[in-house]
């Protein structure tokens, strides 16, 4: 451009009007919205908190996240623990597992470690071995307008996988309990948010503007009731109060996601709590429509709460607990309406509960992805229920060796905990008939009135040519086995 040329154009721009500040922020404002608008101050110098003012010490940490955060630090990376392991040993609790984060990107971290996997493609991390042990390795999060792998659509994040600094990452993470960072090079603890304060008062507060956080991942208001739940705090008015105004976001969220968010939900040894967050915030309507529409039936409800209090005490006691047998139990009642409907349509019974069964899973599978092998099993643990209330046969004998005998024996014993009146019987009898010895097995099978026991030898040792007498169908099973 010639001298001349830009001495008119300076002069030009002196004369243009200047814009107010009020101006510009509304131009930014009408900005399309493919990024993230509302800028938190990712150049806030963080609270640093020495060793010797902290609780955190190297021996609470699992020894595979210390070696992680040693492998990246000696090979010149920065490496932080964060999230829940940071959370959980600060205010006593054994985190369940422990979140590394780095500037390595995942591909150097990946050649960091002999046993690692990158795994996702919404947010790529590593995974690092040790045995039965993962430790999960993040890299450095930034905003989107950054560039790099993130996709933003109308203010939710399909990906992200923008990398940054530390000071970026800390205004990306989800809560401010969530992004206390660990320094393995001097065993500092790192605050940008405020989440040690937090910590302290016991509250769960989002980072930077509420509804567009829920807005870029909905999953953030189940994380919200999860760790209520969990660490008994309250959740800041700012951060609950949207919530009630958006469960209808989780429409929009990957079906499987919400099966493995529901699953931390319901087992992490708080599930009544949660049980009864959701349904306070109203979470639980659109997760389980079916089953809200069920919650007015006071034995509904009193089933849901015997089946959390069992996963809850199981899991104290480190037994296993089964998605399976816990979904079972949560579309329990609108199984027995929809088989209600097809019996009064004058299907069989065997029959109602078949297409009872389909009806219900296939709804519920729009909501939450509960996959096929999870599914099948909650199938046979409802067909497994009229088999263990009919009467006794023989055929009780080889009951006991079907694959699915024990979960579905499970949920009698959970809906005779529960009151269900017209199961009681029958759960005491399986569980003489489960734990006895062959002798006492017989003794409670042939255990009848004389007639009807001649009756029942005859029947058996006639296998294939069915007694022309019908059979009592109905009768209860003999539950004391006195009167052989
Ligand atoms: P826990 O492992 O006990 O369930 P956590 O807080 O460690 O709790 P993780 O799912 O392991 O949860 O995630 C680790 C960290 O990653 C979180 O503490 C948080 O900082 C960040 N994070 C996880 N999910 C999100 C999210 N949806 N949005 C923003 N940050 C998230
Ligand atoms: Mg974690």
């Amino acid at each position: 451009m010639s001298p001349y040329r830009r001495l008119i154009n300076g002069i030009k721009n002196i004369l243009r009007p200047q814009k107010t500040s009020k101006e510009a922020v509304v131009d930014a404002v009408l900005q399309p919205q493919t990024s993230v608008q509302i800028k938190p101050p990712v150049t806030h110098v963080p609270l640093r908190i020495p060793r010797a003012e902290h609780s955190l010490s190297r021996s609470m940490i699992s020894k595979s996240a210390v070696s992680v955060l040693y492998k990246l630090h000696n090979a010149g990376y920065q490496a932080f623990l964060v999230g829940g392991g940071v959370r959980d040993v600060l205010v006593g609790r054994r985190p369940k597992d422990f979140d590394v984060v780095t500037n390595a990107l995942p591909e150097q971290v990946r050649s960091l470690f002999r046993h690692c996997r990158l795994i996702g493609r919404r947010f790529v991390l590593a995974h690092v071995y040790f045995g039965d042990e993962i430790v999960e390795v993040a890299t450095f999060r930034a905003q989107h307008d950054k560039g790099g792998d993130g996709v933003i659509q109308d203010g939710r994040i399909i990906r992200d996988n923008v990398y940054g600094t530390i000071d970026e990452d800390a205004w990306r993470r989800d809560f401010t309990i969530n992004a206390l960072y660990y320094d393995i090079s001097d065993f500092a603890l790192l605050d940008y948010t405020g989440g040690m304060k937090d910590l302290d008062e016991g509250v769960i507060r989002l980072i930077g503007d509420p509804i567009q956080r829920y807005q870029e991942d909905p999953v953030r208001m189940l994380r919200a009731i999860r760790f209520a739940a969990k660490l008994k705090f309250t959740i800041d008015n700012s951060t609950s109060a949207p919530i009630f105004q958006l469960p209808h976001l989780l429409k929009d969220v990957n079906t499987s996601r919400l099966y493995e968010e529901i699953l931390k939900l319901f087992f992490s040894g708080h599930s009544l709590q949660s049980f009864n967050l959701l349904r306070d915030y109203k979470l639980f309507d659109h997760l389980f429509p079916q089953t809200a529409a069920c919650l007015n039936n006071p034995e509904a409800v009193t089933l849901l709460n015997h089946v959390f209090k069992n996963t809850d005490e199981r899991l104290m006691l480190q037994k296993p607990v089964s998605p399976a047998f816990l979904f079972a139990a949560l579309l329990w009642q609108p199984l027995q309406q929809q088989i209600a409907k097809y019996s009064a349509e004058g299907k069989t019974e065997q029959d109602s509960l078949f297409a009872a069964s389909r009806d219900v899973l296939t709804r519920q599978v729009q909501r939450v992805g509960i996959p096929k092998r999870v599914s099948l099993v909650i199938h046979e643990i409802w067909l497994m229920q009229p088999r263990l209330t009919r009467r006794k046969s023989k055929r009780n004998f080889a009951l006991l060796e079907h694959g699915s005998f024990k979960a579905g024996y499970d949920f009698l014993l959970l809906r005779a905990s529960a009151g269900d009146s017209s199961v009681g019987e029958y759960a005491t009898w399986w569980t003489q008939f489960f734990h006895g010895d062959d002798a006492t097995r017989n003794n409670l099978l042939f255990a009848e009135e004389p007639r009807q026991a001649a009756a029942t030898v005859k029947r058996i040792r006639r296998r294939r040519k069915p007694s022309k007498r019908p059979l009592q169908k109905d009768a209860p099973p003999n539950i004391n086995g006195s009167d052989e």
